[in-house]
């Protein structure tokens, strides 16, 4: 658990740096919250049950819906961009499996009005930066956007049915599948049926977006989503976003859900099947839930995938060791190794008491097992004398001083 906290205060430390305010949302919520928005996925995938009063209630599979639900009925007068952070836990019957569990945690922002490349930038890169200050090394951010298939779609009379499949099949990325599917529609011409391949081939390089000019820039829509996510890609470098983490994925549907525009995911290779550590994208949503609609950019990291992947990257945890081991010698001397300990405590020095009442060598043991760097022995002698006996569990250096010394010996120690 203390590595679990060691993340997730980075993750929560960042988000404040960027002026992401944490909130937090129940953990059950009306059913309909959820099934006006949500994914077909995501809906199917919900722990459903009834109340006293017959409510159909839903554990939260995601936090995106209560945190609009939330911004509906209490901020929705703030001046706007509201921008905000959760970390919280989310729901999901799935048949559990390595990073994949049915109680997960996730930490998550959102970016509540503000339509520009330059907040859409900010919302990827708060995502990008909280893996990077976590200690994560090897992943890759892909950047799409959805506008550019939609545009590509509304210029052919591909019905609303054909189009969904079309996108799932882009989602789960499986080229001859989708090839196939595209060759036998015949809502579209051979033209706009090879545009559609080459949207899955198509390579873009991020080092030279600007002077990319994809296939699709005779539809305007496209285009116009194009540019955008190009000068997003371009924005994200200034916010310090590594360029050689960033590609350009134009295949990213995000299992159909609730976006609009730009899509992102970031992956973590070592984690195989499971190595979406964070998926997120621009949506409106507030129209739904009866308020005035707002762009809106979000993600959520996979708090335990991450987790798994730091693990994996081999990244050191310093865990939290006591610096001192207070040890009395004998019943006489508690009374004084308690007022010690206390004293340490209140002055932020992490210590530890010994509670069994163990003798001196037993005790060092111990000591040296919790990791702690020095052992206070308090024996008769010492009560006598007002002083302690400093080892070092270190070096095994051992020196008498003064009790009244020992609170600036300790903090010398740490320097
Ligand atoms: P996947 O395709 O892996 O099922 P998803 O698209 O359903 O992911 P999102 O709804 O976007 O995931 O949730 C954001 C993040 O939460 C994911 O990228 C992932 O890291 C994490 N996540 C989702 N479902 C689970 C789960 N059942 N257990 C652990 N983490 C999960
Ligand atoms: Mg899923």
């Amino acid at each position: 658990m203390a590595k679990r906290r060691e993340i997730e205060q980075i993750l929560r430390k960042t988000a404040i740096e960027y002026g992401y305010m944490e909130i937090a949302t129940p953990i059950f919520e009306h059913v309909e919250l959820f099934t006006l928005k949500s994914g077909s996925e995501i809906v199917d995938q919900m722990y459903i049950f009834k109340d006293k009063s017959d409510r159909e209630l839903a554990l939260r599979p995601e936090l995106t819906a209560s945190t609009m639900r939330m911004f509906l009925a209490e901020m929705e007068r703030a001046p706007q961009p509201v921008k905000v952070s959760y970390f919280g836990n989310a729901f999901r019957y799935e048949r559990p499996q390595k990073g994949r569990f049915r109680e997960f945690w996730q930490f998550g922002a959102e970016l509540i009005g503000a339509n520009s490349p330059e907040a859409e930038a900010e919302c990827v890169a708060v995502a990008v930066m909280a893996l990077i200050n976590a200690g994560l090394k090897n992943f890759k951010l892909r950047l799409g956007h959805l506008g550019i298939l939609k545009g590509i779609f509304k210029e052919t009379v591909m019905s609303e049915s054909s189009q969904v499949n079309i996108m799932r099949l882009f989602d789960k990325g499986i080229k001859e599948e989708l090839a196939f599917e595209l060759d036998s529609l015949d809502e579209l011409s051979a033209e706009q049926r090879e545009l559609l391949k080459s949207i899955i081939t198509t390579e873009v390089s991020t080092v030279n977006l600007e002077s990319f000019e994809p296939q699709f820039m005779q539809y305007e829509s496209s285009a116009s989503a194009w540019r955008n996510l190009a000068e997003v890609a371009k924005l994200l470098k200034l916010f310090g976003v590594p360029v050689e983490k960033m590609e350009i994925d134009l295949t990213i549907a995000r299992g159909l859900d609730y976006y609009t525009g730009l899509v992102f995911e970031i992956d973590v290779p070592e984690l195989g099947a499971e190595k979406q550590v964070c998926g997120g994208g621009a949506y409106t949503l507030l129209e739904l839930f009866g308020g005035k609609s707002a762009h809106t950019i979000g993600f959520a990291i996979g708090f335990d995938r991450l987790m798994l992947a730091l693990e994996e990257q081999n990244r050191p945890f310093d865990l939290p060791k006591p610096v001192a081991y207070i040890i009395p010698v004998g019943r006489e001397a508690l009374t004084k190794a308690v007022e010690i300990a206390t004293e340490l405590r209140k002055n932020g020095i992490p210590s530890e008491l010994e509670l069994k009442g163990r003798g001196p060598s037993k005790c060092l043991k111990y000591a040296a097992n919790l990791g702690a760097n020095l052992a206070i022995i308090l024996g008769s002698d010492e009560l006598a004398e007002k002083k302690v006996t400093v080892k070092d569990l270190k070096t095994g250096q051992q020196t008498k001083i003064e009790m009244d010394n020992l609170l600036a010996e300790i903090r010398k120690s740490m320097d």
